[in-house]
């Protein structure tokens, strides 16, 4: 008895200060399509508010140019080359079912926080295996789930026509008549106060298509030109109302000071398909150009981060899972373990946090690496990023002074490209794993065109018409 007490004693302040985590997710948003982003057509005063009042992150990378590879390695906090999650899950390619997602020997964020005392629950998009019940989220971690299991849905849902799940129960009742309101509700039904802090991980699908919008918040954007640009800026608007419905929830409910929020979006703007806008970035999601893999990414955490400042160092999305880990005041397996003369990389991330607080001035990494098989590979080391596209000539850019993509200085600085060249393949050649599908072929012809496309570098002005790339 005495023990036990001795041990709920121990236990108690590590609880009192655990933060509560809520990670939003947007879907195929343009770095340059917030606010405080530099945005001139899209309004974001909820987001534009919470960067001011937190961080706004200049440098923020996904670990990959599409959604489900994204989302794959932000759940484990490894690249997810390494176990064969290379690409968008294609359910054409000839494989085992139990191949085609997140292998179930993986553990996901909601796992290690959940063992760190967490409530946690998913709402919205999972995308990242549905094919063998040990890949669905309620086996992944997540105590609750809300949302759909692929990786889009109509924004109007029907009752008899949906593909959207209340933990594995099919929904056959319309409770919203708009998902991004719907997804909003079911969060902060997850946002309340407890014994155990929560982890939420609310991942929107928009701006994502198909391209809908509800009527009022479309006639706020009536002076736009385009349909599709007008639509876009009405589900931006959408989603930010939202997120301010939830920060309100926060503040009445006194958790907003200790609650962590991040907010990204999984992959860079889709220019031609939704008229997103990455501008300064050159490239869109499908790429790897800065506007297919840099990002907006805000931080927000009152009692634990610096209030108003700019982060510029270079991080990727591998980062949350160490972030969160130290956060909840959870001890991690290493980020390397070695089994004989076997290396295992648990995890690829670091912990942020000093980083982000200054307590550190140096970058959190030496050098960040990306890669899709049939598409091709990147890696970035200080202001230096050599790019490796298999469908056009490859390139070396300095993004201090070329933040476009621009010059490329491929065959006047050799040397730079030997070096870089090398740190890629010796990245490469200690992957785990190959590929455990690959996608459909169809998509080599549209990889070449994200690179020959004549991007807008510089943001439409607020009434300019903006159909995505220009002809
Ligand atoms: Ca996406």
């Amino acid at each position: 008895m005495q023990n036990l007490f001795l041990a709920l004693t121990l236990l108690l302040p590590l609880r009192a200060e655990q933060p509560n985590i809520l990670m939003i997710l947007a879907d195929d948003m343009g770095y340059g399509d917030l606010g405080c982003y530099g945005s001139l057509q899209i309004e974001t005063p909820v987001l534009d508010k919470l960067a001011a009042k937190g961080i706004r992150c200049t440098d923020g990378y996904v670990c990959a140019n599409v959604c489900a590879p994204s989302r794959a390695g932000l759940l484990t906090g490894r690249h997810p080359q390494r176990f064969g999650f290379e690409h968008n899950l294609n359910k054409a390619f000839p494989t085992l079912p139990e191949r085609l997602g997140i292998p179930v020997d993986q553990k996901t964020i909601a796992d290690h926080l959940k063992k760190a005392g967490y409530r946690t629950s998913l709402i919205g998009k999972w995308h990242v295996g549905d094919s063998v019940p040990g890949m669905l989220p309620n086996a992944r971690g997540f105590d609750y789930f809300f949302g759909m299991r692929s990786g889009s849905h109509n924004y109007f849902p029907k009752p008899d026509k949906n593909h959207l799940f209340r933990n594995n129960e099919p929904i056959r009742k319309i409770d919203h008549p708009y998902l991004t309101d719907w997804f909003t509700h079911e969060a902060i039904a997850q946002m309340t106060s407890g014994k155990d802090p929560f982890f939420c991980f609310l991942s929107y699908n928009t701006p994502h298509t198909p391209m809908q919008a509800k009527e009022e918040d479309l006639a706020r954007f009536a002076h736009l030109k385009g349909k599709r640009r007008q639509t876009y800026a009405a589900m931006q608007w959408s989603m930010d109302q939202n997120i301010g419905k939830i920060l309100d929830h926060l503040r009445e409910h006194k958790l907003l000071e200790n609650t962590l929020i991040v907010f990204y979006s999984d992959n860079g703007g889709s220019v031609t398909a939704s008229h997103a806008c990455n501008a300064p970035l050159r490239g869109m999601k499908g790429s790897f150009l800065e506007g297919g893999i840099r990002v907006p990414f805000i931080f927000h955490w009152p009692k634990g981060l610096p209030s108003g400042t700019t982060f510029v160092h270079p991080f990727t999305s591998l980062d949350l899972l160490p972030t969160f880990g130290a956060a909840a005041g959870k001890q991690l397996p290493p980020r390397i373990t070695k089994k004989g003369k076997k290396k295992i990389v648990n995890h690829d991330g670091r912990n942020l946090l000093p980083f982000l607080r200054g307590e550190v001035e140096k970058p959190p990494h030496e050098a960040l690496y990306w890669r899709m098989t049939m598409r091709g590979a990147a890696i970035r080391e200080g202001d230096w990023k050599l790019l490796i596209n298999v469908h056009t000539p490859p390139a070396l850019y300095n993004l201090a002074e070329d933040i476009s993509e621009k010059k490329n200085l491929y065959h006047e600085m050799p040397d730079k490209v030997a070096n870089l060249w090398l740190k890629l393949n010796q990245w490469q050649e200690a992957l785990e794993d190959t590929p455990h599908w690959q996608e459909d072929p169809y998509w080599q012809g549209y990889n070449r065109k994200l690179y020959t496309h004549t991007y807008w570098l510089t943001q439409p002005k607020k009434d300019e018409e903006y159909n995505g790339v220009k002809k």
